[in-house]
């Protein structure tokens, strides 16, 4: 799909044609340029991508919360480490998509 981006504030619009003005800055339509035909797709392409690793970091946070109940509750060694475990794996990961995401939107693999 035919996609524009707003020169002001980098909205990425799907469309035949730009919209009146940017839904996010209010910039008029001219400041949309169309994206090149292999931008566009690169932007498509990550989109699927990009949302699972939104809900994979949505889930470690869930994943996270479950441990402290863990940790809290403290039954044994064994659990705790466990608990701890997951936790530190959780975090490491989650730095893991930041990182990844991040790159993603240096390479054109956003929006
Ligand atoms: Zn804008």
């Amino acid at each position: 799909m035919t996609k524009w981006k707003c020169s002001v504030c980098g909205y990425i619009y799907d469309g035949d044609n730009p919209p009146d003005k940017c839904p996010k800055c209010g910039a008029p339509k001219e400041k949309f340029e169309k994206l090149p035909d292999d931008k566009a797709q690169l932007i498509e392409r990550s989109r699927l991508t990009n949302a699972l690793h939104q809900k994979l970091y949505s889930l470690l946070d869930e994943a996270s919360v479950v441990c402290d109940k863990g940790i809290a509750d403290n039954l044994d060694p064994t659990c705790m480490d466990i608990f701890k475990k997951m936790k530190d794996c959780s975090r490491n990961i989650q730095q893991m998509i930041k990182a990844e995401i991040q790159g993603h939107i240096g390479k054109g693999k956003w929006g």
